[in-house]
């Protein structure tokens, strides 16, 4: 059993309300610990404890926070085995991802931000003949970051990381149902020497605490990855307000495969990009839409790539798809397979949960899920279901593909498919999404802008984005 703590103000500390939740393993239906569901009251001495770490932090260097960072990074990686185990439990992703993906992309984040705030610059103008303008780049203050559940401390690093090494202090709200890494995180963050309020992270529920977290008037900005309707929540109560606001929400993400591509290539790719993480991923491709004159030799191969998938127990190495992450979602993923067949929807594969045996047979395991004959535009076809399940479809067009492609409300990403350059670019310019990919899924460099159009989001994180976001620009202008 593990009780999670807040961090606040540099110690481990019991929340005032002395509100918990329990904390569920999706593996095993089990309990394994309690979350604090912290209050206003633990919000706001949270926030305190931030405000007072400010001036402190902004102005000691960014040599001098690069080298914390590096050393939190440094500790992390020296855990990583305790940190994957961690992470498969409490969301109950494969050992193996968590292991190569989620910590390894953790440390990642820490050293490129640690890094990145070195070579900073600001800039300078010289305003013939009489003056000259240099800009400032200046911390905002207090943050609140506030992370989801599929890519827990992934996630929750790719913000941190640019708004402390910017020289932000942040409150910190990771999911309720994936907490334990972010706690131990704090362990290492004391270990490594943070100055007291630098970070806090403040655990509970969304609706009670990441709320009372927004609303707070002290919060400078919000940098928030989640649901688009979470979003939109958001963005209304901090509109009025002027916060910054960073949104990284849903996708509904095509994945397109010409008939020129590299079959084998596009098979695999597919296959990755659709069960990934059990398909809990904002990136996964959950439309597959195929040229139709190769849509039944792809339809084949990649129907039996996806029932070689092993389904079970994360920790086993063997296996490729764990569980999925509550048990309410469980249960939102097998709503939406019922909605595709009262749509005209065809089972290709899966359309069940997997019941296994002994100590996992409460866990939430879903068969891999392929679901042929439905519209574009249906509500399976439109709506996000983070699961598990994809849809494929046949096109005969580039202008075809392209409208069905286009029709959701979304625009995270997209794949392509194709061996014809001329064609890559041509499509990849009039898709809607933040990011395509061709001829790969998931291929990231840090530097890269990474968003959403649409409802998928506003701004960008990655790179100098983020530390833009976390700072504000000034402007000095002096008369020669
Ligand atoms: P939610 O929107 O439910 O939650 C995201 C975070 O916001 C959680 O920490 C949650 O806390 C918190 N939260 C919930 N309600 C509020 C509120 N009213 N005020 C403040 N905070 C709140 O998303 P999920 O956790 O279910 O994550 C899945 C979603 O995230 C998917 O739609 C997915 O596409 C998207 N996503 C987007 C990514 C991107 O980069 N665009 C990347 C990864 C995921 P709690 O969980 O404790 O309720």
């Amino acid at each position: 059993m593990q009780d999670i703590l807040n961090y606040i103000n540099g110690q481990l500390i019991q929340p005032k309300s002395n509100l918990y939740i329990d904390n569920i393993a999706p593996a095993t239906g089990k309990k394994i610990g309690s979350i604090p569901n912290s209050s206003a009251i633990d919000v706001n001495l949270a926030v305190e404890a931030a405000q007072a770490a400010f001036p402190t932090w902004a102005s000691c260097g960014a040599d001098q926070r690069s080298k914390i960072l590096l050393k939190i990074a440094d500790l992390l990686e020296k855990a990583l085995p305790e940190f994957a185990q961690a992470e498969s439990l409490d969301n109950g992703k494969t050992l193996k991802l968590a292991s190569t993906v989620d910590i390894p992309r953790a440390v990642h984040n820490l050293r490129f931000y640690a890094t990145a705030i070195l070579h900073a610059h600001d800039e300078a103008y010289y305003t013939e003949p009489h003056a000259l303008n240099y800009t400032r780049r200046e911390p905002l203050g207090v943050v609140a970051c506030i992370s989801p559940w599929n890519l827990p401390l992934y996630l929750f690093t790719w913000k941190i990381a640019p708004a402390l090494a910017a020289g932000c202090t942040v409150v910190a709200k990771p999911s309720e149902v994936t907490p334990l890494t972010a706690f131990m995180f704090a362990k290492i963050c004391i270990e490594a020497g943070l100055p007291a309020g630098v970070l806090n992270i403040i655990h509970g529920e969304g609706a009670h605490t990441g709320q009372a977290l927004v609303e707070h008037p002290d919060i400078e900005a919000v940098s928030f990855t989640g649901g688009t309707h979470t979003g939109q929540r958001i963005a209304a109560l901090v509109a009025p307000k002027f916060k910054k606001l960073s949104l990284e929400l849903g996708g509904k993400n095509p994945n397109i495969v010409f008939e020129d591509c590299d079959l084998e290539k596009a098979v695999k790719g597919s296959v990755l990009a659709s069960f990934s993480n059990q398909g809990q991923i904002c990136l996964c491709g959950s439309r597959i839409m195929v040229h139709q004159s190769i849509y039944e030799v792809f339809k084949e191969k990649f129907l039996a790539k996806a029932a070689a998938l092993q389904v079970g127990n994360p920790q086993d190495p063997h296996v490729q798809v764990g569980a999925v992450v509550s048990e309410g979602h469980y249960h939102k993923i097998l709503s939406y397979i019922d909605l595709a067949q009262k749509e005209g929807g065809k089972i290709l594969l899966g359309g069940m949960p997997v019941q296994l045996e002994g100590d996992y047979s409460k866990g939430f395991f879903i068969a891999p899920t392929v679901i042929e004959n439905l519209p574009y535009d249906c509500r399976t076809n439109q709506e996000e279901i983070f699961g598990p399940v994809v849809t494929i479809m046949p096109f005969e067009s580039e202008s075809e593909v392209l409208k069905y492609a286009n029709s959701t409300k979304y625009g995270l990403a997209a794949t392509i498919w194709t061996e014809n350059l001329t064609r890559a670019h041509r499509v990849a310019h009039q898709i809607k999404s933040g990011i395509v990919w061709v001829n790969c899924w998931l291929l990231r460099d840090l530097r890269t802008p990474f968003g959403g159009m649409k409802e998928s989001g506003v701004g960008r994180e990655g790179g100098f984005e983020a530390i833009r976001f976390f700072t504000e620009e000034k402007n000095i202008c002096i008369k020669l």
